[in-house]
């Protein structure tokens, strides 16, 4: 590790800072912030450093010394705890550099790190936590990468939940004298509920819940919690933020055929991994088994996942499944994602709705039931909707057959989206008439989407994602 990462108090400490362009900007923001004394000496001023030396927060920290000659020997480098070098004068930089080694004055030269030996890192502030990143001057690309992603993840209230949790210790660790059974309920808190609330503002029903925990660990039965997460069409990018934040919490997971292999690798190493997907008529774990074994997970102090393709509430029957869990008492949150529909007209550059060709979709389920597709047809016959059926493929001729018996028009377009959202995606287009011969001659495996309405012709000029043409419009 060439450098050590520190955290400094700098409050009332002295920071020269030379330069006051852009770059000596961006640095003078972050020294003011953590309470420094700047004194800036610069030819040019910028307009930001200009308002602060003058607004009420930062106008006691912040000194401002307009020099049209800068000279190494005239700086007042002794007196500096720290000394940014931020001018556009790399022979000054570099000297001022040398002349800070000599005194044993901590330097940061902004553009050539490598000149100084300080680095002023890259931050995220969510005070009292903060993040500090650098790439040892090697990539400041990659450091800013990796800070945009990280800026996502770390919830932006985090110091709501650090002082809540300061407030509960003393009282946690009397009620609680085994570490093993403290850091459990710990765990727990920081990943359920209780976080949850405290992101939401609502302080009050954090301590309620934090209290039953308390109880419930104290009584040795402190039970876990189930995360009943909509993992999307498939592209591990549509996650939601809250999708990502659990699943790296979970001790256990019970996944679907739907979820895919990208998003199974998001897991923690050490979780669990149980697949309890159903293939077309061979369901792989009976539903009330499923049901009964997140309320036994959870009952065991497991934090346990329950994944699903897509959004649980639309055909993936997520209701069934915290119905048992309300009735058990175990407590349970509810991540929507996105669902195929969304997914995969999206991906294929088909709007579901538009102002010229539908005023409303409608999300079908096209299974079959002993070889029948039993639907309300003179209502989907009629024109100007769009129509979505989810596990439509085997019934898709029926389908398609019925819609123009009932009087939808057979040139009314149609596409199926095999395997949307990922790599492997292909969009098969024809129209009512046509299609069912076409995905024939396609070789089209599950997962698919139908989707059948006057905007399907929209996807020839809006395809973005993975396009190679397939069929004909
Ligand atoms: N809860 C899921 C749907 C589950 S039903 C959701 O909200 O998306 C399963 C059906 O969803 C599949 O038969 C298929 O019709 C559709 N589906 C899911 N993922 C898909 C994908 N990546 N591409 C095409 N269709 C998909």
């Amino acid at each position: 590790m060439e450098y050590f990462p520190l955290f400094l108090k700098l409050a009332g400490r002295s920071c020269l800072v030379i330069g006051g362009g852009n770059i000596a900007s961006r640095k003078v923001s972050w020294l003011l912030k953590s309470g420094a004394q700047v004194h800036v000496i610069s030819p040019e001023i910028s307009s930001a450093l200009n308002e602060w030396s003058v607004s009420p927060e930062y106008s006691d920290q912040l000194s401002l010394e307009l020099c049209s000659n800068v000279a190494v020997a005239r700086l007042p480098l002794e007196k500096q705890f720290l000394v940014v070098a931020a001018s556009s004068d790399r022979q000054l930089n570099q000297q001022i550099a040398e002349q800070c080694q000599t005194l044993d004055v901590h330097c940061n030269v902004a553009s050539r790190t490598s000149l100084g030996d300080t680095i002023l890192p890259s931050i995220i502030d969510r005070s009292p936590v903060v993040l500090a990143l650098h790439s040892g001057a090697r990539s400041p690309t990659v450091t800013r990468y990796l800070k945009r992603q990280l800026e996502a993840f770390v919830p932006r209230k985090l110091s709501a939940l650090v002082s809540w949790a300061e407030h509960w210790r003393k009282t946690v660790k009397q009620r609680l004298p085994s570490e093993v059974v403290r850091q459990r309920l710990w765990d727990r808190v920081l990943s359920g509920m209780v976080a949850e609330h405290l992101y939401d503002g609502q302080a009050v029903s954090a301590d309620t819940i934090m209290e039953q925990h308390l109880e419930e660990a104290e009584s040795g039965q402190l039970w876990g919690e189930v995360f009943l997460v909509g993992a999307g069409p498939g592209d591990p990018e549509l996650l939601t933020l809250k999708a990502l934040r659990l699943i790296q919490q979970a001790d256990v997971v019970l996944y679907d055929r739907l979820v895919s292999d990208p998003i199974l690798a998001l897991l923690p190493s050490d979780c669990e991994r149980i697949y309890v997907g159903k293939r077309q008529a061979d369901h792989a774990v009976p539903q009330v088994e499923i049901n009964q074994r997140l309320v036994d997970l959870a009952k065991e102090g497991r934090n346990v996942l329950r994944l699903k393709g897509g959004d649980p509430f639309i055909f993936g029957r997520g209701g069934e499944e915290i119905e048992l869990l309300a009735d058990s008492g175990v407590s349970f949150q509810v991540v929507p994602g996105i669902t195929a529909a969304s997914g995969c007209a999206s991906y294929a550059g088909i709007p579901l709705t538009h102002r010229d060709h539908s005023q409303s979709v409608r999300f079908i389920t096209g299974h079959l039931k002993s070889n029948q597709v039993n639907l309300e047809w003179p209502e989907l016959a009629a024109p100007n909707q769009t129509l979505v059926f989810y596990m439509g493929l085997s019934g898709l001729n029926e389908i398609c057959r019925s819609l123009i018996e009932y009087g939808r028009n057979e040139q009314t377009p149609a596409a199926i989206i095999e395997k949307g959202t990922t790599p492997q995606q292909r969009v098969i287009t024809g129209t009512l008439a046509t299609l069912p011969a076409l995905v024939v001659s396609k070789n089209v495996s599950a997962p698919t989407l139908l989707i059948v309405g006057e905007v399907v012709q929209l996807q020839i000029q809006l395809a973005w994602f993975n396009y190679t043409p397939e069929g004909l419009a």
